[in-house]
């Protein structure tokens, strides 16, 4: 079993704790302190392999790009959160997103997914299905739609970025 550590980045209030504590406890949150930042530990078996995951739930100081570049630094994962029902939250993912690149080095793709939350929530929606599919693939990088309330997709997110980061960290 190998130990491979995750970072949950994003605006705030999109629902990164609530997807968080959703793939780590199985429960939904509803009003999760967006000041505690917290780590979280699980193990979770992918293609008949047992492996665990450190998921670091980053909070409040994201608009600090210097906080950001140690988050980064320290990743080896990466979850980028938007919210379905607020289309702005997307600019942020598109920021980090060229942070990673940036600071990972441009040549390797660092393994990362990009979740579009609350898709229970349809009446709210702003993001069309279309806009992510489009940024996905421009992006080359996987997308889900999720709901952490709902527990839709969420599992999904980390077995990809598991195997994500499994083809890109061989044994070490
Ligand atoms: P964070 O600041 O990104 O960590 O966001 P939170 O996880 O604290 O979520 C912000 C708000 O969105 C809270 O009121 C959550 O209950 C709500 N929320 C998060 N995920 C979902 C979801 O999948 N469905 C619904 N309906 N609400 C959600
Ligand atoms: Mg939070």
């Amino acid at each position: 079993m190998r130990l491979f550590n995750v970072v949950v980045l994003g605006a705030g209030g999109v629902g990164k704790s609530a997807l968080t504590v959703r793939f780590v406890r199985d429960v939904f949150v509803e009003n999760y302190d967006p000041t505690i930042e917290e780590e979280y530990r699980r193990t979770i078996t992918v293609d008949g392999q047992l492996d665990s995951l450190e998921v670091l739930d980053t909070a409040g100081a994201e608009q600090f790009t210097s906080l950001n570049e140690v988050y980064i630094k320290s990743g080896r994962g990466f979850v980028l959160v938007f919210s379905l029902t607020q289309e702005a939250t997307l600019q942020e993912v598109d920021n980090l997103r060229k942070q990673i690149l940036r600071i990972k080095g441009g040549d390797t793709t660092a393994p990362i997914v990009v979740v579009g939350t609350k898709l229970d929530l349809v009446n709210e929606r702003e993001v069309q299905r279309s806009t992510i599919e489009s940024l996905s693939s421009r992006w080359e990088i996987p997308f889900y739609e999720t709901s952490a309330k709902r527990n839709w997709h969420v599992t999904e997110v980390f077995e990809d970025l598991l195997r994500q980061m499994r083809v890109k960290f061989p044994a070490d």
